[in-house]
């Protein structure tokens, strides 16, 4: 019977990116995948960089930032082993704020040009305007090159197989049990998203955070330019014209289903920033489920048996923090030192 150095549960960017990492140590690997590979959160995501310390949890910033400046390098890798051209735009963000910044925050850069410049369509709104040095990427493009990368750097992938439970012999991990058979491995990383939770035999605590979006068809090309992110909406331009408006912030279990009122409230939202999107096509709606956990930071580290290790509650970040979590596991993983402190995130701050 055949066997891999390393299994990992769940091919969604976080699953990907460290299969491909592990890859590069020599290790062999198996992606199991319960479904398509790359179509939970990683397909729903927006796709924004944001590493500014006024969205970012404190103890997160380190690794943020780390991921954030990664994210060229990362993509240029993806896109040599895939073959596949992947949207990461460098406009930057306009962030507009209700509220006045706090002290930490005063010594943010004022914006480097009016925004009727930068932004001729945009109807700018009141409060707090900053330009922040941000990229956005393509979360589609992205996982798709991702799953290119990973067979090409020759790791196997078993979709359609669901885990249920990893198995411990001699008090070491060393398999997983799916609903069709069974894979034997040295390691199992658990980057199962959301759904971390229901693999046996620990309970990780991730919760379903529901996200609402659309994309329009932009009337004309490069109508907005940069991320804007408002108190109510944000809006991503891509290169290709299009406008993913974005997102529901909701406590609703596993359901993935759009609301209509909900998408035109969005829209409408959109509409008051670029009234020229009056006219544009709605060409998708959707919705997926960030992992959320408990004090809103990802779950990355060893879990309490060896050889078994997890890495998922990345909520509204995991997009931005795939390369430094896929580095950070790796040097764990093979033994080696991460590079950045990761204690706020292991998964024994909560009982299993
Ligand atoms: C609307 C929305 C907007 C977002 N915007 C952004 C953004 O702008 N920037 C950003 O950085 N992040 C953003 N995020 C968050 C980001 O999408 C997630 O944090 C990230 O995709 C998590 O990746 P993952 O690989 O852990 O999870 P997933 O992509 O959900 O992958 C987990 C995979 O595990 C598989 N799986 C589950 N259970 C099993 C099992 N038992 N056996 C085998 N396989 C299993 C699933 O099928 C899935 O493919 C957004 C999320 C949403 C929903």
């Amino acid at each position: 019977m055949r066997t891999w150095d390393a299994i990992v549960i769940g091919a969604g960017i976080i699953g990907l990116s460290l299969a491909i990492e592990l890859r590069k140590t020599g290790m062999s690997v198996l992606v199991v995948e319960r479904g398509e590979p790359g179509r939970e959160a990683s397909w729903a995501a927006g796709g924004m960089l944001a590493d500014c310390g006024l969205e970012i949890p404190a103890a997160l910033q380190a690794l943020a930032t780390a991921s954030a400046r990664m994210y060229p390098e990362f993509v240029h890798e993806l896109e040599d082993e895939s073959g596949l051209k992947i949207d990461l735009r460098a406009v930057g963000t306009l962030l507009f704020r209700d509220a006045p910044l706090g002290h930490d925050f005063q010594d943010f850069p004022p914006l480097p040009a009016p925004l009727e410049e930068r932004e001729p369509a945009l109807r700018v709104p009141g409060g707090t305007a900053l330009y922040l040095a941000e990229r956005s990427v393509d979360p589609r493009g992205l996982t798709l090159a991702a799953i290119a990368a990973a067979k090409h750097r020759g790791a196997d992938v078993s979709a359609g197989d669901t885990v249920l439970e990893v198995e411990i012999v001699d008090g070491r991990a060393s398999a997983v049990r799916t609903n069709k058979t069974r894979f034997t491995a040295g390691v199992v990383i658990n980057c199962a998203g959301v759904w971390a939770r229901q693999i046996g035999p620990y309970c990780f605590p991730t919760r379903p955070v529901k996200g609402q979006m659309l994309c329009v068809a932009m009337p004309r090309k490069e109508l907005v330019r940069h991320v804007v992110r408002a108190p109510d909406v944000y809006l991503i331009p891509r290169s290709d014209g299009r406008m993913l408006i974005g997102a529901t912030v909701e406590e609703a279990g596993f359901d993935k289903q759009t609301v209509p009122e909900t998408i035109q409230r969005l829209r409408r939202a959109a509409l008051a920033l670029v009234p020229e999107l009056e006219d544009a096509k709605i060409m998708e709606s959707w919705a997926g489920l960030r992992p959320g956990t408990p004090d809103d930071l990802p779950i990355l580290g060893a879990t309490p048996t060896p050889g078994y290790f997890v890495a998922t509650g990345h909520f509204r970040d995991g997009i931005l923090l795939a390369p430094v979590t896929a580095r950070v596991m790796g040097s764990l993983i093979t033994g080696g030192n991460p590079n950045w402190e990761i204690k706020a995130f292991s998964p024994t701050r909560f009982s299993l």
